[in-house]
């Protein structure tokens, strides 16, 4: 497709919700490409990296599942996951693989371009007629986190995170010091669609950890309260220091 919007890979197998999804993206200046198998889906995603995702979680080749977490493992692009109807725990699952958003088949044009342009919005550098007031920036210690570019920094390294993964950090980082609880973080963080299990709230801080080279169990960014939630420290020691 010959558009210069912005780029979106749909992962979907079923040719009847490709094809017209595909049409659709187009007609809304978006440059679609679509992939109805895992293999295509990740050779497409090595080959250019798009600015979305659609992933589709059954493919004849595999699972979404695995596509996402390959992705994830090499990139923070959004990805808004296709899911069944009422199968919320496709739902969960998305979010504990990493992504960003979800939509629910059969899904009306309307939704998902809306959802497509809502996630873009999130994830998009400023100066591109972004109207949205973003937060001003947070510094922690020797961390800067910066919303309006939806960028962090460690010292003068650049994290890479996902749009969840930064809006937890940001979450965490702005009320440093201070207990988060684990309901205050589902409710800012994730879409109030997303009930019951927090789970994922976990997966994400353990992601989280990981890339901040923090340990659980001697932590210096992100200390568990137990039972409660977590605490943003200093990145200096623990919290007898
Ligand atoms: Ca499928």
């Amino acid at each position: 497709m010959s558009t210069s919007g912005p780029r979106i890979l749909v992962v979907e197998d079923e040719r009847a919700i490709s094809e017209p999804l595909a049409k659709l993206l187009a007609r809304e200046g978006f440059a679609a490409t679509v992939a109805g198998t895992v293999a295509d889906a990740l050779a497409e995603f090595s080959a250019s990296v798009p600015d979305l995702i659609l992933l589709d979680l059954n493919l004849p080749d595999g699972d979404g599942r695995d596509v996402a977490r390959e992705i994830r493992s090499r990139s923070g692009v959004p990805i808004i996951m296709l899911t069944a109807r009422g199968t919320e725990t496709d739902r969960i699952v998305g979010l504990e693989i990493g992504a960003d958003d979800y939509v629910v088949k059969p899904f009306s044009s309307a939704e998902v371009v809306a959802r497509i342009r809502a996630v873009l919005r999130r994830s998009e550098a400023p100066g591109e007629g972004q109207v949205e007031p973003a937060g001003d920036p947070v510094v922690v210690g020797a961390m800067r986190i910066d919303p309006t570019p939806h960028r962090a920094f460690l010292g003068d390294q650049e994290l890479d995170l996902s749009l969840k993964e930064f809006d937890l950090l940001y979450e965490l980082a702005r009320n440093a010091g201070n207990v988060v609880s684990r309901d205050e973080i589902m409710t800012r963080v994730w879409d109030e669609n997303w009930f019951g299990s927090t789970k994922t709230l976990d997966v994400h801080i353990g992601w989280l950890r990981r890339k901040l080279g923090d340990d659980a169990n001697d932590p210096h960014w992100i200390e568990t309260v137990r039972g409660v939630g977590f605490r943003f420290a200093g990145g200096a020691g623990s919290a007898d220091s």
